[in-house]
This record gives C-alpha cells, sequence and structure tokens, in this order.
C-alpha cells in the first residue's frame, strides 16, 4: 500500500490550485487526474472572465498553466481513477485506483460535476452521432450544418457562439421565455445573426437512424408538438456532482453535493472538498481556484495539528 500525506482527486482548477498550494506546503500531493486532466474546463473553449487575462484564454491553456505550475512545486499527477474509498475509521484514509491502493493522512476532493442529459428516447443510442454535450469536441464536425442546442444558461450561450464558427444556423431550445444566462452572453447571443430562439419548448425525442435527422418538440404551455429537421444536438441542461462514491461516508445534501464548513472541510476530520462538488452557487473557475485554495491551507493546518 502506497502512503501519502495528501491524495486529491480531482484536476480541474479546485484540485490543481489545491496542489500547488499543498505543494508548495511541502506536502509532495498526488492528484488524481480522473478521466479527463482539467475536468469540465478542459473542454470550455473561451474563458473570458478568469482575472489576469485580459484578452481571456481557453480552458486547455489554462489547465496546462496550473498543471505545470502544480508540477514545478512537486505536486505528482497520477493519470488514473479513484475508484472507492473508505473514510470511516480516519486518518489515514484508504482510497483505491485502478492502479492500486493508497494510504493518505488528509484528503481533497475535487471531483466537479458531469453534464446532465436530457433522458429523452433517441439521446442516449445518438451520442456520437449528432448528439454532443461538448461544442470545443464536436463542433468542427457540423461545419455549415443547422444544429440545435438546449439549454438557457451560460454554457448553453457560450457554446452556441461558440458553435457559429462552424455551423450555418443554432437555435437554442429553452424551456421558460427568459435566459438564466448572464447579461452580457445574453447581449452576445442575441446580436449573433446564426442564433434564434425556440422558447417555453422541450425536447421530447432525437430522431435518426446512422445520424441525428430531427427532433420532437413540446410547447409547454400550449402543449403543441412540432418536429424540427436538424444534424445536431448539443446538450447543455447543467451538471450533477460527482459524490456517488462518497454516499453514506461523507454528509451530502439533497441535491447531492458535498456539505463542507467554511474551512472546507467535510463531515470527516481531515478530508476537505473544494469546487464544484461541494459548490451549486457559483462554479466559476474563479470561485473554484479560491475553494482550492482555502481547502489546502486547512488541510496543511489540521495535518500540522495532528503532529
Ligand atoms: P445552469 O446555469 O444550471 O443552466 C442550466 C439550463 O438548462 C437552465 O436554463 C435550465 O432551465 C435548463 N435545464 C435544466 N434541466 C433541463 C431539462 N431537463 N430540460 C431542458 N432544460 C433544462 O447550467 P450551466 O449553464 O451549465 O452553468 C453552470 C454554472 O456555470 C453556472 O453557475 C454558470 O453561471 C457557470 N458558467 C459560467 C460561464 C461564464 O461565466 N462564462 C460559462 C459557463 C457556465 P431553467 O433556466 O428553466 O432552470
Amino acid at each position: 500500500m502506497k502512503k501519502e500525506k495528501v491524495i486529491i482527486i480531482g484536476s480541474g482548477p479546485a484540485g490543481l490550485t489545491a496542489a500547488i498550494y499543498t505543494a508548495r506546503a511541502g506536502l509532495e500531493p498526488l492528484v488524481f487526474s480522473g478521466s479527463q486532466l482539467g475536468g469540465q474546463i478542459s473542454i470550455t473553449s473561451d474563458v473570458e472572465n478568469y482575472p489576469g487575462f485580459p484578452e481571456g484564454t481557453t480552458g486547455p491553456e489554462l489547465v496546462t498553466f496550473m498543471q505545470q505550475q502544480a508540477e514545478r512545486f512537486g505536486a505528482r499527477i497520477e493519470y488514473d481513477e479513484v475508484t472507492g474509498v473508505d473514510f470511516r475509521n480516519g486518518s489515514p484514509f484508504t482510497l483505491e485506483s485502478y492502479s492500486g491502493v493508497y494510504q493518505a493522512d488528509a484528503v481533497i476532493i475535487a471531483t466537479g460535476a458531469s453534464h446532465r442529459m436530457l433522458d429523452v428516447p433517441g439521446e442516449k443510442e445518438l451520442v456520437g452521432k449528432g448528439v454532443s454535450y461538448c461544442a470545443t469536441c464536436d463542433g468542427f464536425f457540423f461545419r455549415d450544418k443547422d444544429v440545435v442546442v438546449v439549454g438557457g444558461g451560460d454554457s448553453a450561450l457560450e457554446e452556441a457562439i461558440f458553435l457559429t464558427r462552424f455551423a450555418n444556423s443554432i437555435r437554442i431550445i429553452h424551456r421558460r421565455d427568459e435566459l438564466r444566462a448572464g447579461e452580457h452572453l445574453k447581449n452576445k447571443a442575441m446580436a449573433n445573426e446564426k442564433i434564434s430562439f425556440i422558447w417555453d419548448s422541450v425536447v421530447t425525442e432525437i430522431n435518426g437512424e446512422a445520424k441525428v435527422e430531427a427532433v420532437q418538440l413540446k410547447n409547454v404551455k400550449t402543449g403543441e408538438m412540432s418536429s424540427l429537421t436538424i444534424d445536431g444536438v448539443f446538450v447543455f441542461i447543467g451538471h450533477t456532482p460527482n459524490s456517488q462514491m462518497f454516499k453514506g461516508q461523507l454528509e451530502l445534501d439533497e441535491k447531492g453535493y458535498l456539505v463542507t464548513d467554511r474551512k472546507m472541510q467535510t463531515s470527516v476530520e481531515g478530508v476537505f472538498a473544494a469546487g464544484e462538488i461541494q459548490d451549486s452557487l457559483f462554479r466559476q473557475i474563479a470561485s473554484s481556484v479560491g475553494q482550492g485554495t482555502s481547502a489546502a491551507l486547512s488541510a496543511e493546518r489540521w495535518l500540522e495539528d495532528q503532529k
């Protein structure tokens, strides 16, 4: 069994920031990357609101910078996923990954959240055949095509704007007549002539054999059903926290987010959490970075107190 001072589960902005801080404190953190180094931002095209980049940056660039910075101070990144944890007997905690079993004096959880699915007929079958959850990854395949984007939040609008680089037309399907997205993105999307809106509507079915051909829509106000011929469906309807593994061991709220105190400590002493796994409210790169900092400082102080 490998023994570590600090294990960080997750390599998004919260995890990598916690790695920078714990590494600088000499704790030689081991970071489990999860299935994708960088997490959600690794598939985010433009990042315009992260301080320090007056002209904006991209998600992948930010991930690379954060990774390099963490490694410069001695953090080690394990390209592996934690598959199980045992926090029941306190520190040292036991963690299992595909590559082995580990013990850690302190743990920082930064497993983030995953995109939600529409859960309608045809969706699962057509993933990768026109149904996508990542415009940055798949937008290129929709050059001169007509696509729909589902959702009314910042992600839906940001990704719709990104898709205008490729697609011929983008129709945003939103279940209400008012967007959840912030003013800046709202104005930018409204001003783009490739983007139009279908209000008060939900997708009830996605049709196609080898690829997406159409979506069935329902107007939630009138109940009217309609069919739209389309080449692609991009779904951005929010996220659910990646907390399955912690059920029964750590306190979760009613939506499945980890409950933390002001020190970012979970319901188990020595286990801290940062980023979207414990934050259903802000979910920004900058707020995750702040939470990662706090979790790392708390872990460092907690370990010091144990001596
Ligand atoms: P979100 O803010 O939770 O928005 C989800 C959208 O999907 C909402 O408009 C919601 O409708 C809709 N929706 C949810 N379930 C649905 C369903 N089953 N069928 C149809 N529509 C459904 O999620 P997000 O846009 O991914 O943003 C997540 C967080 O990241 C937010 O805090 C956001 O501000 C942040 N973010 C920020 C930026 C940026 O600042 N540039 C970019 C991306 C994300 P209702 O509105 O009716 O609830």
